[in-house]
């Protein structure tokens, strides 16, 4: 079998998943059969790809989720995945840089001003104590701190936090976005509408954040705008696969929106209140039978 076109007909050993064939790229998984040593030149072209490239590029994807979100979130359903970037890797991504700018842009320093006053109302209590010696204010108090720390958290976990709000989310358009759809999608594929609005919603906060160099005021008010971002992203990213009426997707996505805050805000009470009744209380009462 001496053959003088080598690359076609000898055999090769996949280095990726073992298997032995001929050709340019396994058949099994994909890989291509020339893998050289690492150079800085695939480092660059890999690094250049993931932003530029058509096939899954981060910019292509961006470009699409803007100017036809609906529209690309029903091709990738249907079958063109290549194309795209995956939403939630997507969404990790954008989470980096937000978080990111949180430190660079020194926009976090506004939470922590919050935090101060939290203190400072804490301290006042404090004093009052001290007048009044009630057991109640006290219990304000120690109520402000947990309000502080649960304030810490959120922002701590900035990108866990809305991860794990994602599932709330699937609940919410789930229940309002009509029971034929329901029927008609997996809960995987409202979360890949839902994964791709929430980069919409998180790179609108990245503004907010870039915004906050520049004038705080201008930041601050749009900061107020973000239940109306979170709307118009779900609006745009769900419309084209529900098969209803912008006003239609508008009217639900806000139902469904003033649903998770409704359970948010339960849930998030709920926790703080046990963890008041457990932690704190026993202490408030140790305290004064002292
Ligand atoms: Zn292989």
């Amino acid at each position: 079998m001496a053959n003088d076109t080598q690359s076609n007909t000898t055999t090769i050993k996949c280095l990726n998943c073992g298997t032995e064939f001929q050709g340019n790229f396994c058949p099994e998984c994909g890989q291509a059969a020339e893998t050289g040593r690492f150079t800085m030149k695939f480092i660059y072209e890999n690094l250049l790809a993931a932003f530029i490239s058509k096939d899954g590029g981060i910019w292509f994807t961006l470009k699409n989720l803007f100017i036809r979100p609906g529209e690309m979130i029903v091709e990738i359903l249907k079958g063109k995945r290549r194309s795209y970037f995956s939403p939630f890797p997507m969404l990790f991504f954008t989470l980096t840089v937000l978080i990111l700018l949180f430190s660079i842009t020194g926009s976090r320093e506004d939470i922590k001003s919050i935090e101060q006053e939290i203190i400072k109302a804490e301290k006042d209590g404090k004093t009052e104590l001290v007048v009044n010696g009630s057991s109640t204010e006290k219990g304000r108090s120690e109520f402000f701190k947990l309000i502080g720390h649960t304030i810490t958290f959120y922002n701590n976990h900035y990108t866990a936090v809305t991860m794990l709000t994602i599932p709330l989310f699937l609940f919410v358009t789930r229940a309002w976005y009509g029971k034929t759809n329901r029927k008609r999608y997996y809960r995987a594929e409202y979360l890949i509408a839902i994964a791709y609005s929430m980069v919409m919603v998180v790179l609108y906060r990245c503004l907010i954040s870039l915004m906050y160099m520049f004038s705080r005021n201008v930041s601050d008010s749009m900061s107020n705008f973000v239940p109306l971002v979170i709307v118009a992203a779900l609006t745009a990213c769900f419309r084209k696969m529900l098969g209803f009426s912008i006003t239609k997707t508008a009217w639900r996505s806000i139902l469904a929106l003033v649903l998770y805050y409704i359970i948010l805000g339960i849930v998030l009470l709920s926790i703080l209140i046990l963890v008041f009744l457990i932690v704190y209380v026993p202490i408030i009462k140790q305290k004064n039978g002292v």
